[in-house]
């Protein structure tokens, strides 16, 4: 079903989410996707991305990164950042978000989870019945071709567009189909 690939939100990045805003909806933690979500693949960390954990725990979430990629690049990644995290998760297999849930000790309706992609994050989400936010991926300034799956994704983000689900949920959806 196309619905299982709809986000729960969009947001431009990372750093434009109320987190304030999901801790008074009743999140108790957010969940992130590494590569392309919060730096560009394959990037360490930077300070702004540190303080954006440091401001997250603040407001009362606990935080946890999901990322298929291995244990070595992860915690390089985190080495400032005070986190739980999963690694060589499988997304959008089910057992690395349960796992991440289990860590953080909240229950799925108290997560959200923060991701680029449609049909590995959002999916993994879903099929979890996680509720999850869509950022616009982070590529590199010479990342200028776009892959076929990111095509793809396009015409499912459409869907989404055109859908009624997406009418009361998301206002940006149509600016980031534009770009
Ligand atoms: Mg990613």
């Amino acid at each position: 079903m196309l619905s299982l690939l709809f986000p729960g939100a969009y947001a431009e990045d990372v750093f434009s989410i109320d987190y304030d805003g999901l801790y008074r909806r009743g999140y108790r933690a957010v969940i992130f996707d590494i590569d392309n979500t919060l730096v560009p693949h394959g990037a360490d960390s930077t300070p702004r991305v540190d303080m954006l954990f440091a401001r997250i725990q603040a407001a009362g979430l606990k935080t946890c990164l999901l990322s298929n990629n291995d244990e070595e690049r992860v915690l390089r990644f985190c080495t400032n950042i005070d986190t739980s995290y999963v690694c060589d998760a499988e997304k959008p297999k089910k057992s690395g978000l349960q796992k991440a849930l289990k860590l953080l000790k909240v229950k799925k309706e108290e997560a959200v989870l923060v991701g680029d992609q449609v049909f590995t994050d959002i999916f993994c989400a879903n099929r979890c019945r996680v509720d999850s936010i869509l950022v616009r991926f982070i590529g590199y300034y010479t990342e200028t071709r776009i892959g076929p799956r990111r095509e793809l994704e396009k015409l499912v983000l459409k869907a989404y567009a055109l859908s009624r689900k997406y009418q009361s949920k998301l206002g940006d959806l149509v600016e980031l189909l534009e770009k």
